[in-house]
């Protein structure tokens, strides 16, 4: 959809990035990092001052006391963590459990290991989890278990009694859980992030993936982390010494020194909001119907009042007639299924949020 936005020079609304500017320091503290001399190969598992400023954030948020060293791997970006993770994990016949609609790295990973999908599809429209139906696809083929929260593309979030089930089912079956949470500091409305790092027992058999990529507005950078027991750790860094063996050390270094001041993280859900509801303000005279985000930088809208077309008929035509570009929610399920969704990414300037408004109540 961005190659499509790019050749109808439309308002691009599709891929989750920002559009505005990263923090100057954090830029000088990477440009530091190499004129200090960081520029050759950092340790595998990452460096250890990212390791330990990373668990005491962790601590400080989640309650999670860890080892640093031996439960913290640096990765490049989430997509390098899920990849070592899953493959580390799943192997040939085992079957691992996708909550529908999914983040587009989990199944391709799951494939080229062997593995078998397993899609469970969230409920539509508050994209609750249907535990009795999920638990009624335990087998004993089942390894592992895949969640996302704060959740792409729907914005939903799990609760604290989500992961209590979570945590029982994982126990009574023996299985692992992979819990994305790359959103986990974009949370709205006062509500908790509820990371498996924050349930013991649960901890104990998962593994937690991050990225700095969404926390400091830096996509491009590709620097991330996975947090998992020892006993996971030492597998999924097998993976990882071969996929990258190390991620680059002046990102590492520079993120590290940024990481002292919490200040510089402890507010990204008050700037989110802020756009969120400033996009909802600019929709709210239009046909679309906002479903609720309570996460991520991603706003869905049904156009259920508009049209009956699919999804990616609807994108392509509000591209090419309206100069405005969306994503379909359609390919995030292994079966195409229409429920007339758009996902919008709101992490964008006020000026382009206007400027959508503007589009899409003419629409
Ligand atoms: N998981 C989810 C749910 C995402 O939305 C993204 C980024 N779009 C990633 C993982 C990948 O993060 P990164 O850019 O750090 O690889």
């Amino acid at each position: 959809m961005s190659a499509m936005a790019l050749e109808y020079d439309a308002l691009n609304l599709s891929q989750g990035f920002p559009d505005f500017d990263v923090s100057r320091e954090l830029i000088s503290m990477v440009e530091n990092a190499m004129a200090a001399g960081h520029n050759q190969y950092a340790p595998m598992p990452g460096i250890p001052l990212l390791q330990e400023r990373i668990k005491g954030a962790l601590a400080e948020t989640y309650g999670w006391h860890g080892s640093a060293q031996e439960e913290i791997t640096i990765t490049a970006g989430a997509t390098g963590a899920l990849f070592v993770c899953i493959t580390a994990l799943v192997h040939k016949g085992d079957e691992v459990i996708v909550l529908e609609p999914a983040y587009d790295s989990y199944i391709p990973v799951i494939q080229l290991n062997g593995g078998i999908t397993i899609p469970v599809s969230l409920n539509p429209f508050d994209y609750s989890i249907p535990w009795d139906f999920l638990e009624s696809k335990i087998t004993g083929n089942t390894r592992l278990i895949i969640i996302n929260s704060p959740h792409n593309p729907t914005g939903s979030i799990v609760s604290a009694s989500d992961m209590v089930r979570l945590e029982k089912l994982a126990i009574e079956h023996d299985l692992f859980v992979l819990s994305d949470e790359v959103y986990d500091r974009i949370i709205f409305d006062g509500k908790r992030h509820e990371s498996v790092l924050r349930y013991p027992e649960l901890a104990k058999r998962s593994m937690a993936v991050f990225s700095f990529g969404k926390t400091f507005h830096v996509t491009g950078w590709k620097t991330g982390y996975v947090v998992a027991p020892a006993y996971i750790t030492t597998e999924i860094r097998k993976v990882h010494q071969f996929v990258n063996f190390s991620v680059n050390s002046p990102m590492q270094n520079g993120i590290a020194a940024y990481l002292e001041n919490k200040e510089n993280y402890n507010h990204l859900h008050e700037f989110y909001q802020k756009k969120r509801d400033k996009f909802l303000e600019m929709i709210s005279g239009s046909r679309f119907e906002p479903i609720s985000c309570s996460g991520t930088y991603f706003q869905m809208l049904s156009y259920a009042e508009i049209s009956d077309e699919n999804e990616m008929d609807m994108a392509k035509r509000l591209t090419k007639e309206f100069n405005i570009t969306s994503i379909p929610v359609s390919p995030f399920y292994s079966k195409n299924e229409n429920h007339k969704t758009l996902r919008f990414c709101f992490a964008k300037k006020d000026e382009t949020l206007e400027k959508a408004g503007e589009i899409l109540c003419k629409i």
